[in-house]
């Protein structure tokens, strides 16, 4: 990579990133190309995000039909495309009202919000307590960061008074942190950025009869783990858990910005008009993409493809783990959503790994990921599970 170039284009932001991996200058399929014309795996589609690959044909042509029809309107007036992914997401899903955004940030304050309006507006002043999981992540802003670990939170000021994040299946900490205040439990059924943890069903179904008896809301934030990515296209379809709240984000664009909130028709009442808003949520540009993402994905035959090649993905990582275990120390995941704990530091990996033509992306903790498009083939597994063999 020219570095000196990346550098001198790169001196005007802000330093929040670590300093870049590769130097992207296009994309097609499963594979990225950089500007030298060096081409990798793409195995992190932009953080779970390009579900459908780069440039997927349909795709392109619908962004560019949108936009010579409109490419953005004020959601004061009514656009068909708008309420028909808002009417797909309702049929899709266990929820009967849906709000856009931007993205998963977006969705967790459009949640947090909405389930702290649900109990306001049936008297119960005094609910606005969310609790979270430790390991679990659901974006960045001040009103997130009870959600985060003590080290990304200091220096940014107080949390929000109430809430707290407390280590998973931890039983004690978690009804020490219940009370009549408490407004949501919020968590992610696959932690992303925690290092790819399924979620115990038993445990999902424990938050059920929790909020059931306490009155509180129960947040599933799917913006990772949701939209085909588990082989299913919700990641609650197989706890048998269904949650009061949905955030969904990332994949629903296939890498345009759309993020959503998805609620039962009870619980969206939390919300009237004027009581919540966003100037680009809803725009006719990634409703376009949306909803042609969303009929890809939701086809029956192409989760089975999801679900079938994310298996074979799992398979090749268990024997990688078995065959390399001072290496490899464990994989997890469901579906297209694979984790490897790793014994070397991931970010380190990441960058030794996009050398040799793969890319991945690495986690808070000791484990990297694996999110390829949907469109992968068992092709591209073997060759990503032989650089991976080969790193070693
Ligand atoms: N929730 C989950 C589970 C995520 O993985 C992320 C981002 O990685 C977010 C929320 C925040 O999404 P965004 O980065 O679009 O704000």
């Amino acid at each position: 990579m020219d570095t000196e170039s990346v550098e001198s284009l790169e001196s005007c932001l802000m330093e929040i990133y670590p300093e870049p991996i590769i130097d992207v200058e296009r994309g097609e399929g499963v594979w990225v190309y950089d500007r030298s014309g060096k081409r990798y795996l793409d195995f992190g589609s932009g953080i779970a995000v390009t579900s459908l690959g780069h440039a997927y044909p349909v795709l392109v042509h619908t962004l560019f039909e949108e936009a010579r029809k409109i490419w953005h309107t004020s959601n004061f007036y009514g656009y068909s495309e708008r309420a028909r992914l808002a009417e797909k997401l309702v049929k899709l899903s266990f929820a009967d009202k849906v709000f856009f955004c931007n993205s998963g940030l977006e969705a967790f304050e459009g949640a947090v919000k909405l389930a702290r309006g649900y109990h306001y507006a049936r008297g119960d002043e005094d609910r606005h307590h969310v609790i979270s999981f430790e390991g679990g992540f659901h974006g960045r802003s001040s009103g997130a960061l009870f959600t985060m670990s003590e080290g990304k939170r200091i220096g940014f000021g107080p949390v929000p008074e109430g809430s707290v994040s407390v280590p998973l299946y931890d039983e004690e900490a978690l009804s020490g942190a219940i009370s009549e205040k408490t407004a949501a439990v919020i968590v992610e059924p696959v932690q992303g950025e925690g290092g790819v943890n399924v979620v115990r069903k038993e445990f999902l179904h424990h938050l059920r009869s929790l909020a059931d008896t306490h009155g509180f809301l129960l947040i599933f934030d799917e913006v990772q783990c949701g939209m085909g990515r588990t082989g299913r296209l919700w990641a609650y379809e197989d706890t048998g858990v269904e949650p009061d709240i949905m955030m969904v984000a990332k994949g629903l664009g296939s890498g345009f910005p759309v993020g959503a909130v998805l609620a039962r028709k009870e619980v969206s009442k939390g919300f009237s008009v004027g009581r919540h808003g966003t100037t680009f949520g809803g725009n006719p540009l990634a409703m376009a993409v949306a909803s042609v993402t969303v009929d890809v994905i939701s086809q029956p035959d192409f989760l089975v493809h999801i679900a079938e090649t994310g298996a074979y993905l799992k398979e090749k990582l268990e024997g990688l783990v078995t065959r390399r275990s001072g290496f490899y120390k464990e994989q997890r995941g469901l579906g297209l959503m694979q984790g490897l704990v790793v014994t070397r530091d991931p970010m380190d990996m990441t960058r030794r790994l996009a050398e040799r033509g793969l890319l991945v992306i690495p986690t808070g903790g000791p484990v990297i990921r694996l999110l390829p498009p949907f469109v992968v083939g068992r092709e591209e597994v073997d060759r990503a599970v032989d650089i991976l063999e080969e790193v070693v």
